[in-house]
C-alpha cells in the first residue's frame, strides 16, 4: 500500500459537531478548499470515503493509469513554495506520482488532522429553521454546519455494472474506478478488459505485457492519439521553475486551464498540403497537439472528418492485422467530440499474438457465464475480468447522497430531468451549498486542478463577502440558473460535441436524463464569468441577512 493513514479520533457516535464549514471529499479540490477555509479561522472538517486524500486517483490504481493532462499543468499553482519543492519526473505522471504528490501537499498544509477519512456523507439535508446542512455519515457521525461544500468530483462513481451475470463469474473481476490497493498478477492468466475508453485504452497495452491471453471488448472505438510520454529532463524543470508565474497565468487565461497551443487557422483555410503537414507534425508531437493544429475541428463538421480519417490512416499504420484495424477505427462521431484518448502503445498492442480484439458492435456482449464471457456468437474463457466501463459523471456523487434543501426538496427531484446549476457552482433551492467543479461547469473541458482552485477562491471569497456583510444566507435565483443552463445548452449546441454518445451528456448510463452537462465555453470566459457575477454583487444570487450565521455551537 502506498498510501492510508490512521482514522483520527472523533468525537462520540451521536454527537453533533457544530462548525461553521463541512467540505465532503478530499480530493485536489475538498484539499484545497480546506486549506483556504482554515485560513480564516472557520472551524471547517473534511470527510472523504477513501482512506487518505486523493479522490479519484485515491480510487484509480489499474495499471497503466496516468494523467492526461501535462504533470506541470495538473498541479497546483496556489503555493510557490510548492511547485518549487516538488519536481515531476515524467510529462504525463502516473497515478502513483499524482497521489505522492497530493500526499506531499496534504502533510506541507498538516490537512489531515481535519480531515476524517473511510467516511462517507449519507445525507445532506437543509434545516431552514437553523439555516444549516445537517450531515450524517455512515460511521454514525453528524454534523452541523452553516456552509456545506461538495468537492465530490465529476467522476467518482464508477457506472453501475450493466451486464447479466456478473455475480456469476467464478474468476476475479476488478472496477477500473475502485481498483484494489493490492498489485493484480496477471501472468500465465486469460484477461478479458471490458470498454475502451481513457481507462480501457491506457489498462490494455500494460495487461498485454503479462497476460497469457487478452481480449478487448471493445462496443464504440475510440480516437487515440499518441501521448509521447517521457522523463521530464532536470535542465526543463528547472526552466518550469523558474517560470511557473508566466505558465500559470498563461494557463488561467486559456480555454482549457492549462498550457496548450490551439490555433488560430481554420482549417479549410490552409492548402491542403500544408494541412497535411501540420497534421502530420502534431501526430509527431502527440498529446492534445492535433486537436490544436485548426480553430475550427469542433465546429466544421467537415475538417472535423478529414482529420477523423487523418487518424483512421495512423491506425492502419500501426495496426498490422487490416481486419483488426479496420475494427478499431472510430466511426459515427466526431473526433475530440468524444473526451480524446492518450495512448502509449495502445494500437500496437493489437500486433501482439496474445491480444485479440472482440468487436462488440457487431456481436455484443450477451452476459458473463461462471467461466468468462458470452458473446451472441462464441464463448470466451477468462481468469480475470475488468471492467473499464466509466463513470456516472457529472451528477453520480451528488446523487449518491440523500440530498434535500430548502423545504426538504430533493435533489433527485430538481435533477428528475438531467442537473442544473448556477455556473455550476451553487443552485436554486440549495442555500450555502457549493459544488466544486460541479455539473454545468467546464469540467472535463477544462484542467481539473486550475479549475478546481479557481472555484475554491470563489467560494471563499463569497463567504468573505457574506461575513463582511453580515449576511447568513446565500442561494441562487431560479432565473440564474435558468439562464445559466441556456447558455450551457446553447453553446454546446454550437459545436459537433453533443453528436457523440459521451458522460458528457448522459448517454453512457442507461435510463440517466440527457443533458449536455458542462459549459464549453471555455475556462478563460467561465473565470470572467464568475469574477464578474461576484463584482456585481454576486448577480443571480439572493442573500439572507442575519443572526444565526454567526454562532457555532
Ligand atoms: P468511458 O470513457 O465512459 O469509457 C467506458 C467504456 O466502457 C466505453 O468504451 C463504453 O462503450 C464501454 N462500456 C460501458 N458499458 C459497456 C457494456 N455494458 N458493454 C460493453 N462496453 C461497455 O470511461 P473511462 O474510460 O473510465 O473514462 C471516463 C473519463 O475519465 C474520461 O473521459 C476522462 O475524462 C477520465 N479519465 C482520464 C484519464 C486520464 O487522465 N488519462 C484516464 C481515465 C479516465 P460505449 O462508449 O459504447 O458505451
Amino acid at each position: 500500500m502506498d498510501d492510508e493513514v490512521e482514522v483520527q479520533p472523533r468525537p462520540g457516535a451521536g454527537e453533533t459537531q457544530y462548525i461553521d464549514a463541512l467540505v465532503i471529499g478530499a480530493g485536489f479540490g475538498g484539499m484545497y478548499m480546506l486549506h483556504r477555509l482554515r485560513e480564516r479561522q472557520l472551524t471547517v472538517r473534511g470527510i472523504e470515503a477513501g482512506g487518505d486524500v486523493g479522490g479519484t486517483w485515491y480510487w484509480n490504481r489499474y495499471p497503466g493509469a496516468r494523467c492526461d493532462v501535462m504533470s506541470i499543468d495538473y498541479s497546483y499553482s496556489f503555493s510557490d513554495e510548492i511547485q518549487q519543492e516538488w519536481t515531476w519526473s515524467e510529462r504525463f505522471a502516473e497515478g502513483q506520482e499524482i497521489r505522492a504528490y497530493q500526499r506531499f501537499v496534504a502533510d506541507k498544509l498538516d490537512l489531515r488532522r481535519d480531515i476524517q477519512f473511510n467516511t462517507r456523507a449519507q445525507s445532506v439535508a437543509y434545516d431552514d429553521a437553523k439555516q444549516r446542512w445537517i450531515v450524517e455519515t455512515d460511521r454514525g457521525d453528524r454534523f452541523e454546519a452553516i456552509y456545506c461544500i461538495m468537492a465530490t468530483g465529476p467522476l467518482s462513481v464508477p457506472k453501475d455494472v450493466d451486464i447479466p451475470g456478473v455475480e456469476t463469474f467464478d474468476g476475479q473481476i476488478y472496477l477500473s474506478g475502485k481498483w484494489p490497493h493490492e498489485a493484480v498478477d496477471f501472468k500465465g492468466l486469460r484477461v478479458g478488459v471490458v470498454g475502451t475508453g481513457s481507462s480501457g485504452i491506457q489498462i490494455v497495452p500494460v495487461v498485454a505485457e503479462d497476460a497469457q491471453e487478452l481480449f478487448v471488448f471493445q462496443r464504440t472505438p475510440s480516437f487515440s492519439m499518441p501521448m509521447r510520454n517521457g522523463p521530464i529532463d532536470a535542465d526543463y524543470m528547472a526552466q518550469v521553475k523558474a517560470n511557473y508565474p508566466a505558465l500559470r497565468a498563461a494557463a488561467k487565461s486559456s480555454y482549457s486551464g492549462g498550457v496548450r497551443s490551439i490555433s488560430s487557422r481554420p482549417f479549410f483555410s490552409v492548402p491542403v498540403a500544408e494541412r497535411e503537414e501540420l497534421l502530420q507534425d502534431a501526430w509527431r508531437r502527440g498529446a492534445l497537439a492535433l486537436m490544436g493544429t485548426f480553430s475550427d475541428l469542433l465546429s466544421n463538421a467537415a475538417a472535423n472528418e478529414i482529420v477523423a480519417e487523418f487518424v483512421r490512416g495512423k491506425i492502419d499504420e500501426v495496426v498490422e492485422d487490416p481486419e483488426t484495424a479496420e475494427r478499431l477505427k472510430p466511426r459515427g462521431y466526431p473526433i475530440f467530440a468524444r473526451r480524446p484518448v492518450l495512448d502509449t502503445n495502445y494500437y500496437e498492442a493489437f500486433n501482439r499474438p496474445n491480444v485479440k480484439l472482440v468487436d462488440c458492435l457487431t456481436d455484443p456482449i450477451a452476459e458473463i457465464t461462471p467461466t468468462g464471457i458470452r458473446t451472441n456468437a462464441r464463448r470466451i474463457d477468462l481468469d480475470i475480468i475488468i471492467l473499464a466501463t466509466g463513470y456516472d459523471g457529472l451528477t453520480g456523487a451528488m446523487l449518491a447522497v440523500e440530498m434535500t434543501g430548502r423545504g426538504g426538496r430533493r435533489l433527485k427531484d430538481k435533477w428528475a430531468a438531467g442537473s442544473k446549476s448556477y455556473l455550476g457552482l451553487a443552485m436554486e433551492g440549495f442555500p450555502n451549498l457549493f459544488i466544486i467543479a460541479g455539473a454545468n461547469g467546464p469540467s472535463a473541458f477544462a484542467n481539473f486542478v486550475i479549475l478546481n482552485e479557481q472555484n475554491a477562491e470563489w467560494i471563499l471569497d463569497c463567504i468573505d463577502y457574506m461575513r463582511a456583510h453580515d449576511l447568513t444566507t446565500i442561494e441562487a435565483t431560479t432565473a440564474a440558473e435558468t439562464e445559466w443552463m441556456a447558455a450551457v445548452s446553447s453553446l454546446a449546441q454550437t459545436s459537433l460535441i453533443p453528436r457523440a454518445n459521451t458522460w458528457y451528456t448522459g448517454a453512457n448510463i442507461p435510463g440517466k436524463p440527457r443533458v449536455f452537462g458542462i459549459y464549453t465555453g471555455g475556462f478563460n470566459r467561465y473565470r470572467e464569468i464568475c469574477a464578474q457575477v461576484a463584482s456585481e454583487g454576486y448577480r443571480g444570487f439572493t442573500f439572507e441577512p442575519g443572526q444565526k450565521a454567526a454562532k457555532t455551537g
